[in-house]
This record gives C-alpha cells, structure tokens and sequence, in this order.
C-alpha cells in the first residue's frame, strides 16, 4: 500500500511549502498552494502546530507539522512586541527539526522533493536547503516597493533621521521606514540584513502582486537582487471561496450590509496582530461616530489592551449616539464584504493582504498603519497610487472624521474611486491567460520543473 507521501500529482514532482504561523502570511502561502496544485504539483505544507492551517479546507494537501517542537514556546511569544525573538526563535530552534523532516520526506517520494518554498522570514532554512541540495525559493508576502523599503535603508543608522536622500523607493519617507513594536534596533536591523541574506541566496522569488502595478519597482530590485522574480499575484483571485481564515468569520456582515446603498458603508479592519490601547480605541470610536456614515467594524478579542472585547466603548454609545449606522463583528469575510456592492471605503492597517484584496475590488481606503510594511504600503496607496488617505497622526478623531468624509463623500474620493476600479480593470486581466501573471506563473511552473 502507497503511503500518504507517495500520493502524487501530474507533473510526478513533490513541493514543500514552509509558512510563517500568522494569518497574512500563510493565507497567501496556502493560496500559492492551491495555485501550484492546479498545475500539477503535489504540496506538502510544513507548518508549526501553533495557529496550524484546517487539513480539511485543504483536503489536495499533506499536512506535516514539524516535528519535535514547543509550540508552547511559539504561543508564549506570540504578539507585535515579541516579533524579533519569535523569528530568532524558529530560525534557530526549529531548523533541525525541519531538516529531518525534509529528510524523510526527500527519501520517502519515489521522485523525490522538487523544491522548498518558504517564507521570507524562515531564513535559516537556506543553509538546510543547501545541506541537502534542494533548490529553495522564498515567497515574499509583501509588496515589491515595501520590500525595497526594507532593504535598501540602513535601518540602525542613527544618522538616517537627518539624511533622508538615501532612501528608496524615492516616495517612502523617513517616517516610513518599517518600525517594530520594540526598541532593539539592532536586533531589527540583524533580522533584516538575515532576512535579506537568505532571499539573496535563494534560487528565486515568488510575489503576490502584479506587474502592471509594482514594474517600475521591479525594475529597481532587480539591480540588487538579480535572481528570477515571478510575480503571479493576487493569489486569491484564482479560486473563489477557498478559505485560511484561522478565526471563524461572521456571515452578519454580509447580511447587514445587503440592507445599504451601495459605495455607502465604511468597512473598518486593522488585521490580525495590531492592538490599540483604550485612547486610541475611543479616538476611533469617535471619529467613526461623528463622521455620520454608515460603517462595518471589526474588532477582534484582544484588539484593545487590557480589555476582553467592548468594555471601553461609552455607556450609550451604541444606542444614543450610533443609532443602528454600525454593525460590529469579531472576524468578518473579508473578502467578501470588500467584494459587497455596499462597502464604499475601507479603513485599514495597511498590511499587503488587505491592501491588495481592496486594490482588486476597486475600494479607496483610509489608511493607519502601525509597523512594518504598513508604513510604505499607506505612502504608496496615498501618495503614488493615489486611492486613498493616510492619517498622519494616527488616531486622532478630528482628522478620522476628515478623513472618512473624504472618502467617502467628497469628489476627493470619487477620484480615489476612479483610479482603484482602473487599477481593477487591470488585474481582472491580468490573471487572465495571456495576462500578466498568468505568464509568470507559466514561467515559474517550467522554471520548478527545470530543477
Ligand atoms: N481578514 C479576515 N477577516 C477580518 C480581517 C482580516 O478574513 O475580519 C483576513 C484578510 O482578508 C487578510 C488577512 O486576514 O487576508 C489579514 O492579512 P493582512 O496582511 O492584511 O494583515 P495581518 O493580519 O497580517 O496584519
């Protein structure tokens, strides 16, 4: 009897895929597998039993957690503050394990492992892919510019305050650089240059975005980062209704939606790891309040330090002064709800996911962006793409009131409207055949089966 790893697919050859354990980066790590599957590569999915994927969402995929590891060590640093030991932890901790893991697998298949594509953040896993001579290819769940944004500034420069030309891409602003909710920035600027380390020896790079929008940064990166680029994004625009959400999602979004004009509803969301303290989370309450539009607002447990859910919110608020123009829910479709004719705007934290599924729907956003990548990806979207607003001081309820009025009243956001829908136009095409990334995905396809 053929045992579970020699179940294989058309093209005979065996991929593992190695995510990060967070919900934005193994949703398009899985949708990269989904994508791969189609064209005939059988997946295995190496994940941390930490916030491990649902087997049955995905019953074409073998599942192997690595092995031998404290998830409990990975639960305990778990949260924005901890980030930097989290990723020293795993590329250091759990290298062996996922060696040995690949080991087996590599001597179990009759055709062996074709490649490994990890994280970006696994960097330690370049030394075990040359150990045992396995091509390794990194997807990056960012965007190209916010990337470059990373890797081209000297993070660690106590000068960087005062020398703002060296930066690129020449949009991105010194307070831009991606900052950590920590204050070890040498241990940040280490994590960057490994991180970078391990990208550049890798055998190629894998992005969820599309050319139309990111060509000229491609353009750039390429200089310094001479291996092959395939930009096949936005993965979850191959197939519908294919879910990774970790945290069940509330279906009373749609429904509350369906019952309002469409472009009418704010639809408000600020991710999976972000946390708000009580004055920021009241600033926001407010201004959502006095802007006197309709808006759809997700608050996650945990989302307010030091509260369970909804206890700051003021004695009446919700009937005296929201009066049935608000809808919360803990976790929302959001794909779907951006897809919904109601949703007019969206205010986000900015990370790549949630940016790009609003690009695809053609949804002007407000952005509040916290760390990371969400700092260059709010510039891009306020001040090269022009589809939407940055607030600058981040929770402020005056200019969040401005700001969704903007948005979603004023002819400022009908321009912001006009160029996100061209913007879609663009990548309804693009995955198209003969499209774009449809092209690249192509290339990458015979490029894994060169090896
Ligand atoms: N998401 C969701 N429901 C929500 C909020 C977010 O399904 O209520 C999904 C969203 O569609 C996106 C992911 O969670 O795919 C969040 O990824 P992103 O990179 O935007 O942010 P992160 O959670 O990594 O900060």
């Amino acid at each position: 009897m053929k045992n579970k790893h020699n179940r294989m697919d058309s093209t005979g050859r065996r991929l593992v895929l190695l995510p990060l354990p967070f919900q934005g980066h193994l949703s398009p790590m899985l949708q990269l597998g989904n994508i791969l599957h189609s064209k005939g590569f059988s997946i295995t999915i190496l994940h941390t039993r930490f916030n491990s994927p649902d087997p049955t969402n995905h019953p074409h995929f073998i599942f192997e957690p690595i092995p031998g590891t404290d998830d409990n060590i990975i639960n305990s640093l778990w949260g924005v503050e901890n980030l930097l030991r989290l990723l020293n932890y795993i590329n250091n901790e759990l290298v062996g394990p996922i060696r040995t893991c690949l080991e087996r697998l590599m001597s179990d298949d009759d055709h062996g492992v074709a490649c490994l594509i990890t994280d970006a953040h696994w960097f330690g896993t370049q030394a075990v892919a040359d150990a045992l001579k396995l091509p390794r290819i990194v997807h990056r769940t960012s965007s190209i510019a916010s990337f470059r944004s990373f890797s081209s500034s000297r993070l660690s420069d106590p000068d960087i305050k005062s020398e703002p030309s060296i930066l690129s891409p020449e949009s991105i602003k010194v307070k831009d650089l991606p900052e950590f909710v920590n204050n070890d920035p040498e241990g940040k600027q280490k994590m960057i240059e490994l991180m970078v380390q391990g990208i550049k020896q890798a055998r190629a790079l894998i992005w969820n975005t599309f050319k139309e929008l990111e060509e000229h940064e491609l353009e750039a990166l390429s200089q310094d980062f001479p291996s092959p680029h395939f930009l096949i994004g936005p993965f979850h625009k191959y197939f519908s209704g294919s879910s990774s959400s970790l945290l069940e999602q509330d279906q009373t979004s749609l429904s509350w939606l369906d019952k309002h004009p469409p472009n009418s509803v704010l639809y408000v969301s600020f991710g999976s790891i972000v946390k708000v303290n009580k004055s920021q989370f009241l600033e926001i309450a407010w201004g959502l309040a006095n802007s006197m539009q309709p808006f759809l607002w997700v608050i996650r447990p945990g989302f307010i330090e030091g509260s369970e859910w909804l206890e700051p919110l003021p004695d009446g608020f919700w009937e005296r002064i929201v009066k049935g123009r608000g809808h919360i829910v803990k976790w929302a479709p959001q794909q779907g709800v951006l897809a919904h004719r109601a949703t007019g705007g969206f205010w986000t934290h900015s990370r790549w996911n949630s940016t790009l599924e609003s690009i695809c729907e053609g949804v002007p956003m407000i952005c509040s962006p916290f760390f990371g990548d969400q700092l260059s990806n709010a510039r891009y979207v306020s001040d090269v793409w022009k589809i939407g607003v940055r607030l600058e001081n981040q929770f402020e309820r005056e200019e969040i009131e401005s700001a969704i009025k903007k948005v979603m009243v004023d002819r400022e956001g009908l321009e912001f409207r006009n160029e996100i829908i061209n913007m879609k136009g663009k990548i309804d095409r693009c995955i198209q055949e003969g499209g774009s990334s449809y092209s690249s995905l192509e290339d990458l396809v015979n490029y894994i089966l060169s090896f």
